[in-house]
């Protein structure tokens, strides 16, 4: 059995980022249900898929329980992963407790990162991303035309512009922050109070000091 761990927080509030990290960190694989999304082939289930999210829109559980189940089979997860992006909706959570208990594995951590809508309106709105490559970028001032990595034009998502900010939110309030209560009921949940304008490494060391305070008693 591994360590499993998901990010949870609102869109904006750097699960992403602090994915990447912990990743690192850890040595652990990063399954992120947006990028999963955004490989499907642009055809029949996948743009479905994708048109969904241009709008703001959940996908529905049973699309995004299917593909997850079809990842985390494979062998590369077997000592563990880091969530991000899932589970979004109560249902999802109770679904991912039958999936993890199929797979022989449990969840350990729910790092829920905490940030101000300022915060997280202000960090959406200088978020591009590089058409070619989809890398994201985070602009804090004038946006670059171009990708550094590959040199493609960077556009925003419609869900990136301030109607599909607000649109998000609204989600988040309504379907993913009854997620708090549910995880805070099993006492796995771990939440990181995110300081406005934070740099990445400092939440990070928030986010390692709450899986390191939960980590002992926790593990089985
Ligand atoms: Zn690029």
């Amino acid at each position: 059995m591994g360590r499993v761990i998901v990010l949870f927080g609102a869109p904006g509030s750097g699960k992403g980022t602090q994915g990447e990290m912990l990743e690192k960190q850890f040595g652990l694989p990063r399954v992120s249900t947006g990028d999963l999304f955004r490989a499907l082939p642009d055809e029949g289930a996948g743009k479905e898929i994708q048109e969904l999210m241009a709008h703001g829109s959940l996908v529905p559980d049973e699309k995004v329980i299917e593909l997850l189940k079809q990842e985390l089979a494979k062998s590369a997860y077997e000592n563990g992963f880091i969530l991000d992006g899932f589970p979004r909706t109560v249902p999802q959570a109770k679904a991912l407790d039958a999936l993890l208990a199929e797979l022989n594995q449990a969840l350990e951590a729910v790092v829920y990162l905490d940030a101000s809508e300022a915060e997280i309106k202000r960090r959406l709105g200088g978020r591009w991303t590089c058409r070619e490559c989809n890398k994201i970028y985070n602009f804090r001032g004038k946006p670059a035309a171009e990708c550094s990595e590959c040199g493609g034009a960077l556009y925003q998502r419609e869900d990136d512009t301030p109607h599909g900010i607000e649109q998000r939110l609204r989600t988040y309030r309504q379907k993913t922050a009854p997620l708090i209560n549910y995880y805070q009921g099993k006492g796995v949940l771990r939440k990181v109070a995110v300081p406005d304008r934070a740099q990445k490494e400092d939440v990070f060391k928030l986010v390692l000091k709450q899986l390191g305070a939960g980590t002992e008693n926790k593990r089985k």
